[in-house]
């Protein structure tokens, strides 16, 4: 038996998504930039996309860019934004969020010259709006705050957070909301940026898009042709891009329809793991639980792989790299115990079962 547990680091190709992007894969191969019919067939078809898509989130039409994922729609907005608006040095973000955007923030600190306040969550695990407004200054550019942590699933008070920067003059909201979409709602009203990647709920990996208000200015960071209202060069993955506002709305449906299924889901893992293990958080997104296991959790996630369960330690966007884990260390968190347990609609109750069953048993043969 196979049992997936690492939602939070991808999930599986939904099949009515699979069977939409092959139908258009076998029927359509012309540039979308081309100019004859079967050109502008598929343009349409990517700008219908998009204009669905912005409606889902309440922004106007061309107020989408499509990316590669969230790590390119991150790096965008921030190095997109401070490098066009160089004259505002400060820059705000956390000291949890995602490598995409911490990095981003660190390069513009080492090879820029940017000065950059890294916020710490409180002990509850959240950025809070207080902490933001703290860190204002007369010469901040920027604040980047994500929704929903990938490592402990705090979810931010988003809304407080971007009321407080939008009356401060000249200051921007960017919010990574790629853990949230399709599970949280998010009102995008005083948000001047969000990214979101497919590959995170049932899409397609290598797809995602910015969000960004028409009156940001921003640096394209691919130098390229007129794609993406010329802020991102490349002939533009238009198949790809069609696909993507089918595979929102099939989140959307199934965020209504897999309600229950997910809270029964979290129930029996909590009741499974709780005598078991000590739980580091569980009060933030419903399909994900950070625990702390008695044995180092790598010899535990090896146990564990053997069996034929995947769960992991910590974000795999860092799981090969050797450095402290960000959101474990402001946590106070024991990272080599750590392990983050995460699901979604696909998965079952017999499944969670079989990882408490086999949880148990790793845990007696190491005791
Ligand atoms: N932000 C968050 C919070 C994420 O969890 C991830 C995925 N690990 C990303 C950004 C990057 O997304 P992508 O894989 O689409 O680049």
């Amino acid at each position: 038996m196979k049992v997936y547990l690492d939602a939070v680091s991808t999930t599986a190709l939904d099949e009515k998504v699979r069977e939409t992007y092959q139908k258009l894969l076998d029927e359509y191969y012309c540039n979308s930039d081309a100019l004859y019919d079967d050109g502008v067939a598929i343009y349409d078809m990517q700008e219908k996309s998009r204009q669905l898509i912005c409606s889902m989130f309440g922004v106007k039409k061309d107020e989408l860019i499509f990316t590669s994922g969230a790590s390119e729609a991150n790096s965008l907005a921030i190095k997109g934004l401070a490098l066009k608006h160089r004259d505002r040095k400060h820059l705000v973000t956390s000291i949890y969020e995602h490598s995409s955007v911490y990095n981003s923030f660190r390069q513009l600190e080492e090879d820029f010259g940017f000065e950059v306040t890294y916020l710490n969550p409180d002990e509850d695990g959240h950025i809070t709006a207080e902490a933001v407004k703290n860190a204002l200054r007369n010469d901040t550019l920027l604040v980047s705050i994500m929704q929903v942590n990938n490592e402990i699933g705090a979810v931010n008070d988003i809304g407080s957070i971007a009321a407080i920067v939008k009356k401060h003059p000249g200051t921007y909201f960017h919010c990574d909301m790629t853990q949230g979409v399709g599970k949280i709602g998010l009102d995008l009203s005083n948000i001047d940026m969000a990214s979101f990647s497919a590959h995170k709920i049932h899409g397609l990996k290598g797809s995602g898009a910015l969000i960004k208000k028409e009156f940001v200015q921003l640096l394209p960071l691919i130098s390229g042709g007129q794609q993406e209202y010329s802020l991102r060069g490349g002939t533009s993955n238009a198949l790809v891009n069609i696909v993507l506002a089918r595979t929102l709305r099939i989140a959307l449906e199934n965020r209504e329809k897999y309600h229950d299924h997910l809270l029964q889901l979290h129930d029996r893992l909590h009741d499974g793991l709780k005598d078991l293990v000590k739980i580091n958080y569980d009060k933030g997104l419903v399909t994900l639980m950070n625990i702390d296991t008695p044995i180092p959790s790598e010899v535990l996630l090896n146990a564990l792989n053997e069996r034929g369960i995947m769960v992991s330690s910590k974000s795999t966007c860092g799981s090969r790299k050797n450095e402290p884990n960000r959101t474990l260390h402001a946590m106070g968190y024991d990272e080599d115990h750590a392990i983050r347990v995460s699901f979604d609609y696909t998965n079952t109750i017999e499944e969670i079962d079989y990882f408490i069953d086999n949880l148990k048993e790793i845990l007696k043969q190491y005791a």
